[in-house]
């Protein structure tokens, strides 16, 4: 049964947002919906940004739906405003341009923004960071002009960029503060397949480095007194969580706006949903900062507030594709008994992650989505398997459950 639950304000105008608000109206909650976000555009999904619209010839960014669809579901959309101060006590949020907007529910949805270099390198003209649809076309017009590209961190954004950059026969080299790459999501031996097609592709990729300072001459100087060419340079060095707003509500913590697994912060009818989340994860809390979190954890909790609870359970899921290479992770990919199903010196494999008992907690496929499809399924069930049988390509993967 639908309860009536008033006024809802969803803060912020990204993905988890616009599934929030399509998910109300769909479990038919009639009540005002109003989405408020600092960008100019309607809610977009962000991978197109760092794949389709640094390939030549893009027509542009994509919407997730019309801005008239919005009016005709009856949801307000208020865009180019900024939320800067929830008042909880009167269920009010101000906006920057003076304006308050009652709430009967508050939906926090302000995701993240990248983190920034030190304010000597962040200030230049020559850095670019990439979150927004003005980014991505900042960026574009620089490989558009083929400038010489230093990308500082070696994670999703940076691999995919350089990716994308050499696509298009732009010079890039990569400067990584670790030792690995993607070292956050996928274990050593998918971080050795990404280094040894990225520099196939001729991408420079240098590890244990700090960038420190653009000199005129167009180059980079890194920590240890080289330098690399750097006419732009991009950083994609990881996030921080847009709480300010809500910090003094006593709501977050140090990853993003604390929820539970319903969704529900510690103030009756706040609730944060997509990347600021900070959900429990593995037996801890943590962001999940993925597309189809944003996705599914944002409609389950649209639906917890019109209909029976329900926690949001779905293990972690990804893609990134990097050139020719199609990489997807469930669960922890990086920890417990490793169990590779391929060749990993190859092309296409798969990495399996175990516990104790034999059950899948993870999964990492590289160029091998049909393993994927099972290897979901399998961590939802955390289905026992049986390991020998696993790391044998030749027998098919329904036949290796224990
Ligand atoms: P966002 O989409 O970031 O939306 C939050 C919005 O809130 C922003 O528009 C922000 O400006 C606004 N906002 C912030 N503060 C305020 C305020 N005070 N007032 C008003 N508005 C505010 N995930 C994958 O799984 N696969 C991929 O291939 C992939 N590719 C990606 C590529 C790029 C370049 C990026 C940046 C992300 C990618 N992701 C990918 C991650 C995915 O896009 C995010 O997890 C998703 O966008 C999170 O949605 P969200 O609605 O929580 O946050
Ligand atoms: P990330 O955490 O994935 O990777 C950051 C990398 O930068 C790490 O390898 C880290 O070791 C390195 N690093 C940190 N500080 C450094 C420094 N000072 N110098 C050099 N290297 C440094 O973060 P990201 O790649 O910036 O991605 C940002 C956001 O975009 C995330 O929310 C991510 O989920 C999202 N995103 C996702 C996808 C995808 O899922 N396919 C694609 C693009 C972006």
């Amino acid at each position: 049964m639908t309860q009536q639950i008033g006024h809802i304000v969803i803060v912020g105008a990204g993905q988890a947002a616009a599934n929030a608000a399509a998910e109300l109206r769909r479990t038919g909650h009639a009540g005002p919906i109003a989405i408020v976000g600092e960008e100019p555009h309607a809610p977009y999904e962000r991978p197109q940004l760092s794949k389709d619209m640094l390939r030549p010839g893009c027509a542009g960014a994509r919407c997730m739906r019309e801005t008239e669809a919005y009016a005709r579901d009856g949801i307000d959309l208020h865009l180019g405003v900024r939320v800067r101060h929830v008042d909880a006590a009167r269920r009010e949020v101000q906006l920057d341009d003076g304006r308050r907007l009652p709430y009967g529910h508050l939906l926090i949805a302000t995701g993240v923004r990248p983190r920034p270099l030190p304010p000597a390198l962040h200030a230049s003209p020559r850095v670019r960071y990439l979150r927004s649809i003005g980014d991505a076309e900042a960026l574009r017009a620089d490989l558009d002009a083929g400038h010489p590209l230093a990308i500082v961190g070696g994670g999703v954004i940076g691999l995919e960029v350089a990716a994308a950059a050499r696509a298009r026969g732009v010079a890039v080299t990569l400067v990584e503060a670790g030792e690995r790459l993607m070292q956050r999501g996928v274990d050593p031996l998918v971080s050795r397949f990404l280094d040894r097609t990225h520099r196939a592709r001729g991408v420079d990729i240098r590890y244990g480095l700090q960038a420190e300072a653009l000199e005129d001459d167009g180059t980079l100087r890194l920590s240890d007194g080289s330098r690399v060419p750097a006419a732009r340079v991009l950083v994609g060095i990881g996030v921080l969580p847009n709480v300010e707003p809500f910090a003094h509500l006593g709501i977050a913590d140090a990853a993003g706006i604390r929820v539970d697994a319903f969704g529900r912060t510690a103030v009756p009818g706040i609730h944060a949903i997509g990347d600021i989340a900070s959900q429990p994860v593995g037996g801890r809390h943590g962001r999940i900062e993925t597309w189809a979190n944003a996705q599914d954890q944002a409609i389950t909790v649209a639906r917890n507030l019109v209909a029976e609870p329900v926690p949001y359970a779905a293990p972690t899921w990804f893609w990134s594709d990097q050139g020719q290479t199609n990489l997807q992770v469930v669960g922890d990919a990086t920890t417990g008994r490793t169990v590779v199903r391929g060749d990993a010196d190859g092309d296409a494999f798969s990495v399996f992650r175990l516990d104790d008992a034999g059950r899948v907690t993870g999964c990492a496929t590289v160029n091998a989505p049909k393993d994927m499809a099972l290897a979901r399924r399998w961590v939802r069930q955390r289905q026992q398997v049986e390991p020998q049988r696993l790391a044998d390509p030749a027998i098919p993967l329904r036949d290796c459950a224990a």
